[in-house]
């Protein structure tokens, strides 16, 4: 039978299909289970590739239909592919995918008065599937079966015990990687955000261990339990080594962890932030409200635009402090490892001021690691390029650094007030920041050493 009668068939199985329910129904009778076979073609291969929306569709499928979800688990095959089932009361919908084909093999199996179709329609929308073939079966023909006596109430109280609509056990993965090794977190595919700007994907998603977490393209950008590791080691150690910081320039920062950190210090008067994606505060705020906890503070200048060409026009010698707090160098935040782009922040600051940047890690994107201390240590000189070294369990490697310049060579970066700091510690709670690890931060094991003396 070739597709062309096929289509015909499902078409006027379509029509039938009210008809044949009728009659299915009378056949049910005959039969324990229902069986679409379904072959969804010339479909969309990123909706066929992307597990989190796959799971959501299939889950959505069943419930539109009527099903009461028991759980999911879904899977995505390196390097492409998924598989994964819905487990409903009344059976399962299942899917294998080779988006390399745009092609996906579905079966609704069903029992009970379901009308699985329903499922059927949804998915192929779902995944703008513009061919498409199935075949309907009845599983379990009475006819051929004879049951069995047996003890039913155990079983019962057993499926009782099992059936827990809340829990999913969903097996998806967020990943961020280089070539050569990555970073996953396991996460509850729940999405709570999904925005592609001009810019960049931006997602917020949540993982059991972390919390809700911000998502840029493939890269993890801050965690609600981890965050402070980050956004406490870019703001308090060169405010303590600078001492009398007032006007503060953060470019980058989006969720806004960073501007929270530095509105604890009472002492700093103006705080002007310039963030290319107005998605980013938008996503924070909503769904991270910790972290976005300061977006309404009276001295802060909010501003959604590019902080490259804002440096390039920024006022020479006006701020004590930069804070770079950009995403790694891809994208628009690529020019933000740029040596005009430091030499325009260097121009920026006051002349005792200072610098400190996101600078990737000396285990991960090395090389704009190492480059970015040659471009800061070139402006700023030998003696007054600091790297501060830190630990965010969710970025790749778990190492990561701030790079700091000094622009007066009469700043230690390392000298600090250690009673000032531990009080403003203990008065704001802070939970990875202080004096000793302002200090040990900046004690670089022998390998970044050499990483970094090496030209
Ligand atoms: N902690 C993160 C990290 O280490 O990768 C950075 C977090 S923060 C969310 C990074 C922000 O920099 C993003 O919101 C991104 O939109 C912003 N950004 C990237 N390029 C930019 C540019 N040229 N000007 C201003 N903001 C930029």
């Amino acid at each position: 039978m070739d597709a062309i009668s096929e289509k015909k068939i499902l078409s006027m199985d379509v029509e039938k299909r009210t008809f044949a329910l009728l009659n299915d129904k009378k056949r049910t009778m005959g039969a324990l289970g229902n069986h679409i076979l379904v072959e969804f073609m010339r479909c969309d291969p990123h909706v066929l590739n992307d597990v989190s929306s796959i799971e959501r569709d299939m889950v959505e499928a069943a419930r539109k239909a009527g099903a009461t979800v028991i759980n999911s688990t879904f899977h995505h095959f390196s390097p492409y592919g998924v598989s994964g089932v819905v487990v409903i009361e009344e059976s399962h919908l299942a899917i294998h995918t080779w988006p390399e084909y745009g092609y996906a093999a579905v079966d609704l199996f069903t029992c009970g008065e379901m009308d699985a179709w329903i499922s059927f329609d949804f998915l192929k929308e779902a995944f703008r599937s513009d061919s498409y073939s199935a075949i309907e079966m009845k599983r379990g023909s009475k006819n051929l079966l004879k049951r069995i006596d047996f003890d039913i109430s155990s079983s019962r109280q057993k499926a009782d015990e099992w059936v827990n609509p809340g829990m999913y056990t969903r097996n998806v993965w967020f990943t961020d990687k280089d070539e050569f090794q990555a970073l996953s977190l396991r996460y509850t595919g729940e999405v709570y955000h999904d925005v592609t700007t001009a810019y960049q994907r931006v997602r917020i998603l949540e993982s059991p261990k972390y919390g809700k977490f911000l998502a840029l393209d493939d890269m993890v950008m801050t965690t609600e339990n981890d965050e402070f590791h980050y956004h406490e080691m870019i703001s308090h150690p060169a405010i303590f080594a600078h001492g009398n910081v007032k006007n503060v320039l953060v470019i980058g920062g989006g969720d806004g962890g960073t501007v929270r950190e530095v509105l604890r210090h009472s002492g700093i008067e103006k705080v002007t932030m310039v963030e290319i994606d107005g998605e980013v505060i938008k996503a924070c705020k909503q769904h991270l409200p910790d972290i976005a906890a300061a977006f309404d503070d009276p001295r802060l200048e909010l501003i959604v635009g590019d902080g490259i060409s804002f440096a390039e026009q920024a006022t020479h010698s006006s701020y004590d402090l930069i804070i770079v707090d950009g995403s790694d160098p891809v994208g628009p935040a690529e020019g933000l490892f740029s040596v005009g782009f430091y030499n325009n922040c260097y121009k920026a600051l006051k002349p005792d001021g200072i610098l400190v940047a996101q600078g990737e890690s000396p285990k991960f994107n090395e090389a704009a690691f190492t480059d970015l201390h040659d471009t800061i240590e070139g402006l700023f000189g030998k003696g007054n390029a600091y790297v501060s070294l830190f630990y965010v369990p969710t970025y790749p490697t778990g190492m990561w650094s701030f790079q700091v310049g000094t622009k007066a060579s009469a700043t230690d970066f390392g000298h600090i007030d250690a009673a000032e700091v531990e009080a403003f510690v203990q008065a704001k709670g802070l939970k990875y920041y202080n004096s000793s690890i302002h200090t040990a931060s900046l004690a670089l094991p022998n390998f970044v050493r050499q990483l970094l003396q090496r030209k």
